[in-house]
């Protein structure tokens, strides 16, 4: 059995109990290298055999799955935040389809949530975004030609900008052209959850210069909108004195 289980963001903490006891459980670890905090091995028994996947590719990581099936051990594919965002799973799943190599799947918390949290910031404050959308630049993964950052930006709704701390100028222009005005707020979270965390709350035309000056270059995530520093929004209904609800009358 193979489980894909999202480690978090980051903080050791920030991963599920069900996860957690996953680990204690594992024959073997397979843990996305690059981001995945090494702490969380430390949930792992000592007999477990454990693998950095940064240095393989989908072959050695299928192919050390097999082996591990064949010898009757369970497996854990630990990837960074939710696997379900840029986890390159899917491939993986395909191949244990076809081998016939049962799997499933635990979620994690999404660095886009450990961003927020990093932020106390709410990416859908009524009265102005009602909508996320995540999305990347391409890089050497190419992104389809109709989910340019341009097409998007025209919505000037909350955007989660993933895998492009090293892209900034070009993002900054495209969410310019697109729609967004060059004052829009903006924020780059570097390593959101873990000890060196950064921060920083600029405007979309200022995000180059903004990671540059402070030397952010990668892992952070890129966050567009009004929502970054709310000015004018509207109450919820479901906390409106005057709205009745579900589980409460309005208050006459
Ligand atoms: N599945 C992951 C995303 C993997 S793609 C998730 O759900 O978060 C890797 C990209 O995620 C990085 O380039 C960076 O943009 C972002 N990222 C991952 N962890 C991060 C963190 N702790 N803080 C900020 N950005 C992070």
């Amino acid at each position: 059995m193979v489980h894909f289980v999202g480690a978090g963001p980051g903080a050791p903490d920030l991963i599920t109990l069900r996860g957690k006891q996953l680990l204690e459980e594992a024959d073997v670890i397979i843990y996305a290298g690059s981001l995945v905090n090494p702490k969380l091995l430390e949930y792992s028994k000592d007999i477990c055999t454990i693998y950095n996947s940064a240095n393989m590719t989908l072959e050695n990581v299928i192919s050390v799955i097999q082996k591990a099936e064949a010898a009757g051990r369970t497996t854990v594919r630990l990837h960074t935040g939710d696997p379900c965002l840029y986890g390159a799973v899917r491939e993986q799943m395909n191949e244990l389809d076809r081998l016939g190599i049962a799997y499933d799947s635990c979620p994690g918390v999404s660095s886009f949530c450990g961003a927020a949290a990093a932020l106390n910031l709410e990416y859908t404050v009524p009265g102005i975004s009602q909508s996320v959308v995540i999305t990347r630049m391409e890089g050497r993964t190419p992104v389809p030609e109709k989910e340019d950052i341009r097409s998007f930006a025209f919505h000037g709704s909350t955007m989660v900008v993933f895998l492009s701390t090293g892209m900034l100028p070009e993002l900054q222009s495209r969410l310019i052209e697109g729609g967004y005005k060059p004052d829009t707020p903006a924020a780059i979270v570097y390593k959101a959850t873990w000890p060196d965390e950064k921060k920083f709350i600029c405007t979309v035309d200022s995000l180059a210069e903004t990671a540059e000056k402070n030397g952010i270059t990668k892992t952070a995530l890129i966050i567009v909108g009004d929502v970054t520093a709310p000015s004018e929004y509207q109450r919820s209904k479901l906390y409106d004195p005057s709205f009745t609800t579900g589980y409460r009358e309005a208050e006459k």
